[in-house]
């Protein structure tokens, strides 16, 4: 009798618990991608930037699985109906997956293990997404951690993380027909227009993909990581992201790696970027506890914040037109390429919530179909702390200034330039003002402000006033 693993992000080989136990059960594996987003109770369907994403990681996942000698099976509906039509078809004893930590995922897998155990059937989930069991970390009082430091430093007096386990060499195939899905059917990609063309020079979904960024970074940027990780126009961080959100690469994997006596860490630079690794499983934290994070606010208080609904703002501010560089070269960023630094992000976001003062969830709903790396956990709870209406938020006071941010964290102008190239000829000293300018030197830089590139669509002291007074009714 064979065994179904059921895939879902966690398109790897490597460190896949659920398929490394299949593979040392001896059966034949019938190894199954479920595409249940559209069907299952309350789930979010996945954004075009991760559909793009998944399109191609399948395909690789595929091509992995064939070398090892099983055919993946392509499935859309509701898990629980596939998982019972398999097993009337292949009379499958077990079935196995690595476990989901997002809400309806949870409420899924809890579900369908019920029904397989209750039929005498074997049904087991494995670690992978998480270092941690997001119920598992308590405070004192037995209540979950609303702050990080306290949150992370229970993490670290805990066990070390479990090594990961390795890709099996050899799968027993299944011999049988089982129908399974044309990918192209599911029409993942963007048809016209594509707007995800230019991704391909930034990214190769898969678990190769995945495995070459992780040693790319350990050998080129870990070392450095501390110092340039907030410095959006330099290749500081490990742009691991998208991976991991798809299960193509396991933080065990990464932690590991992170440890191995080869790598280099002069300045502390690794344990920094563990402890980035940490806030993913913090958002994974407050997620668990708080199943609505992307709709709700955290803290209640902020229910009656009067947000200002402005289309123009908004579009300019998705389309990159807001008329501060680092929040347009941001925005630009995640429209051509899929991701934004994380130092853009929270100035993006800010500047969104602050000086537009609209809501943090329109804004959130927009990185979710723009990202490839869009996560339940962490976009929600980032939204949410930049807000200030979140777990361990930022103060409502702090208001991020986007000229002194750029200034600060662009100096060379090196980022502003590659995304906002209208503006590449101006010097630096005005790069991140514009319309500081003077005339001649906006003639000479071949710019003519409100045509070529925007002036700005709020003034930074006056949104700022405005700001502070819509938090202080709400506090
Ligand atoms: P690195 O600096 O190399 O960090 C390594 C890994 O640590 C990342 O891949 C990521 O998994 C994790 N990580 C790093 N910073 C954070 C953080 N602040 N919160 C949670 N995890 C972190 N991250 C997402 O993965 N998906 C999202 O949808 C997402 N939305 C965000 C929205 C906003 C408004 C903000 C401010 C941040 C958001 N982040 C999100 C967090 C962070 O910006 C990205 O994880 C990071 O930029 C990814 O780049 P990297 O892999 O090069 O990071």
């Amino acid at each position: 009798k064979p065994v179904i693993v059921l895939f879902r992000h966690d398109l790897r080989l490597a460190d896949n618990r659920a398929l490394y136990a299949a593979s040392q059960t001896g059966k034949p594996v019938i190894p199954v991608f479920v595409r249940d987003e559209e069907t299952a109770v309350s789930t979010r369907p996945l954004g075009g930037a991760r559909q793009w994403w998944l399109h191609h990681s399948l395909t690789s996942l595929t091509r992995s699985l064939e070398a090892i000698g099983a055919k993946l099976i392509l499935r859309q509906g509701r898990t629980q109906a596939i998982v019972d039509e398999l097993i009337s078809q292949t009379k499958a004893d077990m079935v196995l997956w690595n476990r989901r930590y997002d809400p309806a995922g949870i409420e899924t897998d809890t579900a369908l293990k019920a029904r397989l155990l209750e039929r005498g059937l074997r049904a087991e989930s494995f670690d992978g997404h998480l270092l941690h069991e997001p119920y598992s970390l308590k405070t004192g009082a037995g209540g979950y951690y609303r702050v990080f430091t306290p949150f992370w430093r229970a993490f670290l007096g805990g066990p070390e993380p479990r090594d990961p386990v390795p890709a099996p060499a050899k799968l027993k195939p299944w011999i049988g027909e089982i129908a399974s899905a044309d990918l192209r059917d599911w029409r993942l990609l963007p048809e016209k227009p594509d707007w995800a063309k230019a991704f391909h020079h930034d990214w190769t979904p898969g678990e190769e993909g995945a495995k070459q960024k992780l040693a790319d970074f350990l050998e080129d940027r870990a070392a450095s990581y501390k110092n340039d990780r907030d410095l959006p126009g330099r290749e500081g961080t490990s742009r691991l992201s998208p991976h991991l959100a798809h299960g193509e690469i396991t933080p065990f994997q990464i932690w590991h790696a992170s440890k191995s006596p080869a790598i280099k860490d002069q300045n502390a630079g690794l344990d920094t970027f563990r402890k980035e690794v940490g806030w993913r499983e913090f958002s994974y934290h407050l997620l668990f506890n708080n199943p609505k994070l992307h709709e709700d606010n955290f803290n209640e208080s902020f229910d009656s914040f009067e947000w200002i609904s402005s289309a123009r703002n908004f579009n300019a501010w998705k389309t990159g037109r807001t008329g501060y560089p680092i929040v347009d070269a941001g925005m630009r960023q995640l429209w051509q390429t899929g991701w934004m630094h994380n130092r853009v992000r929270m100035i993006v976001a800010s500047f969104l919530i602050k000086h537009l003062l609209i809501d943090w969830r329109e804004g959130e709903k927009w990185f979710w179909d723009t990202l490839v790396d869009a996560d339940p956990a962490s976009n929600a709870a980032s939204w949410q702390w930049v807000a200030g209406s979140g777990a361990d938020a930022s103060p409502y006071f702090r208001i991020f200034n986007p000229i002194l941010q750029g200034e600060k964290f662009d100096p060379k102008g090196n980022y502003v330039r590659q995304f906002v190239p209208e503006l590449k000829d101006l010097p630096d000293k005005y790069l991140h003002r514009p319309w500081t300018a003077p005339a001649v030197v906006l003639n000479s830089a071949n710019i003519e402000l409100d045509k070529d590139y925007p002036g700005p669509i709020v003034e930074h002291g006056a949104a700022r006033k405005r700001a502070l007074e819509a938090y202080s009714r709400t506090r």
